[in-house]
């Protein structure tokens, strides 16, 4: 048996085989690119809360992995002798392959995506949320640009499954590498030396598209990414509070009744708190008091069960077991925006630099021109002494600087009251000092802050009013001088295990 090299070798500048490469990578690309877009929308419908979305995507992918793929084609192509009308699309073995292959490939991706998804932290979406960014803007600004990356090795992967995938095609006779190679083998015998020319061809596109997608994939990796350069624009004061905002009476926060269950556990038990515009009020008090919960409950993050908070004298949240319930996504994101956050864990969003991050938010909402926002955002990085680090990426700072960058991220939408959940917790001892500068610099201007915190000696300094909380209630609360001078039993405990200059 001889093997035909001379054959074999002709075969790599066969015409007909040529034109089959362009097949499969038209055929292995639109699926690709389509099966990307339909499985993140099943993902999306598969993670809704929405029982009916929920369960039909996942009736949707559950069926369509079960199905083999030369099954689904044949079926699909031979659909026309039972619904006529569908010949008109399906009699074309490429619309009727394409339309095959995006089905199933769709079950597959919408899986890929949903792990995507899952990576993504959950303090990203609460960050957008507490911009006052909607759902559909965090989904396309923060959540799909951090999933795809995250998602992308798999779908580059999933891409060289296709292509090999394309080759079940034939059996619906497109003209794709397989079906030239077996025509030609039928007339010449020459099976090895066809088949090596079939195999050539699929490497080749998976080799080619295998360095494209790297390629890709080291271009959106941010880790990588070098520090954007800035150019100055002209200079410009730093945004200042909202003054157009509506402010009736004295009170930017006041909370009534707020009571809040997580399953047995009552961790709100009926708090009231007034917070005056202008004042600056620490929550102090053992860990799992219900802190954080209480702080996140003031611009809903976390939904309260009864009681409500007013904003700036309106109505902003209201417990869903209050007469009428809550009161809404509307009328919470309305007020949400003129509520500045800032987390322990900073949040920053990844995949933007410094100043991307700051004017993420007031861009989105169409505050002022991009220039004009671009000055401003330098002008609060200069705020927080990091006007030189606005073109880097978050994990190219320390933990201290990313803290100020939130905090700057915050004040960019020019909030009425700022809310920080223990802001230094998660830094080291050297860099807390930075960051508690920059609270109490807006303390001094006049900034309304509810700050949880357990920098005593900070809060002691620069807080009009100290607030003690524990087991979800609070115990005693009073000006600082005050509040040391008439501390009851257990709070004197409590600040004799911290340390109090
Ligand atoms: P603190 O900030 O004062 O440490 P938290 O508000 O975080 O307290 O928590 C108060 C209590 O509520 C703790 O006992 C905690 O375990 C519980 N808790 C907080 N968040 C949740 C949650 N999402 N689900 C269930 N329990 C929670
Ligand atoms: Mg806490």
């Amino acid at each position: 048996m001889q093997f035909d090299w001379d054959y074999a070798a002709g075969l790599l500048v066969n015409g007909d085989f040529w034109k089959a490469v362009g097949t499969v990578v038209e055929l292995s690309v639109e699926t690709w690119l389509l099966g990307i877009v339909f499985g993140f929308v099943l993902a999306l419908a598969r993670q809704s809360s929405n029982r009916a979305l929920n369960r039909g995507a996942a009736l949707y992918i559950w069926f369509f992995r079960s199905l083999p793929l030369l099954v689904l084609l044949i079926f699909v192509y031979n659909l026309p002798q039972v619904f006529p009308s569908t010949s008109v699309l399906l009699s074309n073995p490429y619309a009727a392959g394409l339309i095959a292959l995006v089905l199933s490939e769709s079950a597959y991706i919408a899986e890929i995506h949903r792990g995507g998804l899952l990576a993504v932290a959950k303090g990203q979406l609460e960050a957008g949320k507490a911009l006052g960014i909607r759902y559909t803007g965090v989904q396309r600004l923060i959540v799909i640009p951090q999933a795809l990356r995250v998602a992308l090795p798999t779908l580059a992967n999933e891409y060289i499954t296709i292509v090999k995938l394309t080759s079940l095609v034939s059996v619906i006779s497109l003209s794709e590498i397989l079906l030239v190679g077996q025509q030609l083998y039928t007339q010449n015998f020459l099976v090895m030396e066809t088949m090596l020319a079939v195999a050539f061809y699929y490497v080749l596109i998976v080799t080619v598209f295998s360095y494209l997608l790297r390629r890709l994939e080291q271009h959106l990796d941010v880790t990588r990414r070098q520090p954007k350069a800035i150019v100055d624009g002209p200079a410009q004061p730093a945004p200042a509070r909202r003054e157009a905002a509506p402010r009736q009476g004295d009170f930017a926060l006041r909370v009534f009744g707020a009571r809040k269950h997580y399953g047995q556990l009552e961790v709100l038990k009926g708090i009231d708190l007034d917070i005056r515009f202008g004042e600056v009020v620490s929550i102090i008090g053992p860990s799992g008091s219900g802190k954080t919960t209480l702080i996140r409950t003031l611009n809903g993050l976390e939904g309260l069960d009864r009681g409500q908070v007013e904003l700036c004298g309106a109505p902003f949240l209201r417990g869903r077991e209050e007469d009428g319930g809550s009161l809404g996504n509307r009328v919470h994101m309305e007020g949400i925006v003129q509520v500045g956050m800032v987390f322990q864990g900073f949040n920053l969003f990844p995949h933007k630099t410094v100043l991307e991050n700051v004017i993420l938010a007031p861009r989105h909402h169409g505050h002022a021109s991009d220039t004009d926002l671009r000055a401003s955002g330098l002008a609060l990085l200069s705020k927080v002494g990091l006007r030189e680090h606005a073109g880097k990426y978050p994990h190219q700072l320390s933990g201290g600087q990313q803290q100020r960058v939130a905090i700057a991220r915050a004040l960019a939408m020019r909030p009425q009251v700022m809310l920080f959940d223990e802001p230094t917790s998660a830094l080291d001892p050297e860099l807390v000092g930075d960051v508690l500068k920059v609270i109490e610099d807006l303390a001094r201007e006049g900034m309304t802050m509810v700050i949880v915190t357990h920098e005593m000696k900070f809060a002691f300094q620069v807080s009009d009013r100290v607030v003690f909380m524990e087991r979800g209630e609070i115990i005693q609360a009073g000006a600082p001088r005050e509040l040391l001078d008439n501390r009851s039993e257990r709070m004197g405990r409590f600040l004799k295990d911290v340390q109090l200059a």
